[in-house]
């Protein structure tokens, strides 16, 4: 689908948008990002985003030159160009931020300038089928980053231990996988993050198991609150997963998505539960209403 690209403030269609090889992001993956999208043409909590990105970016010794207004205008820019949002397209909005163009070093001093790209295209919902139905995940032996190495707090765009992971879920049919941290607990999925249901409470591996702290994640939180869910976190083991009553995954893109099958196990009932579809439904309220009513959600 046909992307419209920012480059370093550039605008073009995605066939003209173009940076150096020499760039520490293509040469030696430095670099960080953030996935957004819009409701009502509105960036979805951007400040969070913002507030994200840049403890990724202080995790990696990279100062952003451009303030929140500033990208938060360079956004609009790419986003008014890519046509967007239409009466029945939001966009999806993707920003990395990379070491810059240098000689072949690590050292941070060859590279002083770094690169921003933003990259809009249309939102693309997942089918109605996996909100209705929920999906097959599978629970793979790729470990999560160990917190000591690349710590999965940083939204790296060093993905290589979460493409190694979806392939051997792709391999297997999954439409997600689950990693374990280095310890064997449950961490989080290769591009969402994990819960599952017991009791009545939705229950997500605490951030110290080593995973990103998703915003949607994060977010649910206070969905639960307004619907009267506990929404906690808890260390949680493969027997937790196999044995809850319901699973689910959220993201940006996905917002919560029912887990029914882990590999050739059945979660729950084997069909989205209760306590799932009233988070998805609290959440989707929750985002139409903050994006309705300013210009800006926090
Ligand atoms: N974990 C990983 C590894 C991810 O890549 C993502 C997607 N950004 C998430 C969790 C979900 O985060 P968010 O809710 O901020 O999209």
């Amino acid at each position: 689908m046909a992307a419209t690209v920012n480059v370093n403030g550039r605008v073009s269609d995605q066939e003209h948008a173009s940076i150096s090889i020499f760039d520490h992001g293509f040469l030696f993956g430095e670099g960080i990002y953030e996935t957004l999208r819009t409701y009502n043409g509105q960036p979805f909590l951007f400040e969070r985003h913002m507030r994200r990105l840049r403890t990724s970016a202080s995790m990696i010794a990279l100062s952003i030159p451009l303030t929140d207004p500033q990208i938060d205008a360079r956004f609009r820019e790419t986003v008014t160009a890519a046509g967007l949002p239409t009466k029945d397209r939001e966009a999806y909005i993707r920003i990395l931020v990379t070491r810059g163009i240098g000689e072949l070093t690590y050292d941070p001093a060859a590279t002083p300038v770094p690169s921003i790209v933003v990259i809009v295209k249309p939102h693309v919902e997942p089918p109605a089928d996996v909100f209705e139905r929920g999906v097959k995940v599978a629970l793979v032996p790729i470990v999560r980053n160990h917190p000591g190495t690349v710590n999965p707090l940083i939204k790296s765009n060093s993905l290589l231990n979460n493409a190694l992971a979806m392939q051997e879920a792709i391999r297997r049919g999954g439409f997600e996988g689950i990693m374990r941290n280095y310890k064997g607990e449950l961490a989080e999925c290769t591009q969402s993050n994990l819960f599952i249901v017991k009791n009545g409470a939705a229950l997500t591996p605490p951030v110290d198991a080593g995973l990103l702290p998703g915003i949607t994640r994060e977010y649910l939180f206070e969905v639960g609150a307004g619907a009267g869910i506990s929404v906690r976190e808890q260390v949680l083991h493969d027997a937790d997963l196999f044995g809850a009553d319901e699973a689910f995954l959220t993201s940006t893109t996905r917002e919560v998505v029912p887990i029914v099958q882990v590999d050739n196990r059945t979660i729950g009932s084997g069909t989205p539960g209760p306590v799932t579809l009233a988070l998805l439904e609290g959440f989707r309220r929750k985002a139409e209403s903050l994006t309705s009513l300013k210009p800006t959600a926090s």
